[in-house]
């Protein structure tokens, strides 16, 4: 039985384990925090995902975790912006509660599979395996290691040396959830608004509220967390039709307001050795103005175990793996570049409905023939 070690207990890495799981593997996978979390809010979760985890038997989980919701935006004067030629199914995705989700999916994995305070240092790889070190002193040896660590990979930092998360300048984004039982909304709006800001709200599945805000070219940041997504608020508004965004960041404690300056992870020349492997984050950590990082890396992690039970022979696999992706990532990164460069909210629109477009409609991978590539 193929051992897999999989670094990183987040949305991929507990994906990984699961699809590796279910495909007959060994599997332990370390996350260096104490417990199963998420850093963020909620997740829009798209039918390439949800597809995914359909065929690993977590969907109904997942969607009883989330709310159908729909991807359609305003312009800042309150008027819908229609985006020709989309059908109703570009636009809709799962708003899923991510830390829920995670718990969710380590109950999938199994707590026996997941060691906890489990920080990965290092690795060397053998002709035959590899062994890998942790910061508690313990080794491991595996058939192969899976970095699932995020933005920031220190499985990556050993595998593409160099190859380090940078910051997409000037670009911030605010969010926060307000539980049950806090302000109400009637209706969901997301808008894209003046100086390159994005953002509104969306009720949960279970009545609370999550609200956003994003801004490409921000200038230097001041005041408080809060105090910038109230700043962005505005240029949300023009004429006061959208002051419930306002409202909302209004009622939010300033220790519920997450912000992040945006990372991504340039193109990687490789994302595999003989026996190590790089999904989500860790691979292609990207812009989320197209919503779709863990989505895609949901792939990422049903295309491997897929890989290594079509190939039996982990190089050869792991060979197979990175040949599908990186053309793939090189498509994501180029139609997120047209939605990123898009000079009016109208150009944005159409091509975030092309690009949802485009994802949604690949062949699911638990169908795709992986056979003998050219
Ligand atoms: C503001 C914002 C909004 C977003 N919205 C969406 C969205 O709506 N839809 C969407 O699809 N994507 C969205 N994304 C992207 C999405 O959040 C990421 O693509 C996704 O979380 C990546 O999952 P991951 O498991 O690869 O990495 P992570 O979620 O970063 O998990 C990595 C895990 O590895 C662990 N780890 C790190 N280093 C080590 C180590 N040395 N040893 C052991 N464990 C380690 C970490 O503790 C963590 O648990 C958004 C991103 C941002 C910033």
């Amino acid at each position: 039985m193929t051992r897999v070690i999989v670094i990183g207990g987040g949305i991929v890495g507990l994906t990984t384990g699961l699809a590796l799981r279910r495909a007959g593997a060994d599997v332990l996978v370390c996350e260096r925090a104490p417990e199963i979390r998420a850093a963020g809010a909620s997740l829009g979760l798209w039918r390439n995902a949800l597809a995914v985890f359909d065929s690993l038997g977590v969907g109904d989980g997942v969607r009883a975790i989330g709310k159908p919701s729909a991807m359609r935006f305003h312009d800042r004067t309150g008027a819908p912006i229609e985006t020709p030629g989309s059908t109703a199914a570009d636009h809709e995705y799962l708003l899923a509660h991510r830390a829920k989700l995670n718990v969710l999916l380590a109950d999938a994995v199994g707590a026996g599979n997941i060691r906890l305070d489990a920080e990965f240092v290092g690795y060397e790889e053998h002709h035959d395996g590899v062994a890998v070190h942790f910061a508690d002193g313990r080794t491991e040896h595996a058939d192969l290691l899976v970095g699932a660590d995020g933005a920031f990979s220190a499985v990556r930092g050993l595998l593409v040396p160099g190859a380090r998360a940078r910051e997409h300048v000037g670009h911030h984004a605010w969010r926060a959830v307000l539980p049950p039982g806090g302000p109400e909304v009637e209706r969901d709006v997301m808008v894209l608004g003046r100086n390159g800001s994005r953002g509104g709200y969306t009720r949960s599945y279970d009545g609370g509220v999550f609200w956003l805000l994003s801004q490409f070219g921000s200038p230097a940041l001041t005041g408080t967390a809060k105090q910038q997504a109230l700043e962005r608020a505005r240029d949300l508004d023009d004429g006061g039709w959208n002051s419930s965004l306002a409202e909302l960041i209004e009622a939010t404690p300033e220790e519920l307001v997450l912000h992040n300056q945006i990372m991504v992870v340039p193109p990687l020349p490789h994302w595999t050795s003989r026996r190590v492997a790089l999904v989500g984050d860790a691979a292609h950590a990207m812009s989320p103005h197209i919503t779709a990082g863990a989505s895609l890396g949901v792939e990422d992690a049903a295309l491997l175990a897929r890989y290594l039970t079509t190939h039996h022979d982990v190089p050869v696999a792991l060979k197979a793996y990175e040949a599908d992706r990186i053309p793939h990532y090189a498509h994501v990164a180029a139609l997120s570049k047209v939605v990123e460069d898009s000079a009016s909210p109208w150009e944005f629109a159409r091509s975030y409905a092309a690009f949802s477009h485009w994802m949604t409609n690949q062949e699911p991978v638990a169908e795709r023939d992986l056979g003998v590539r050219p």
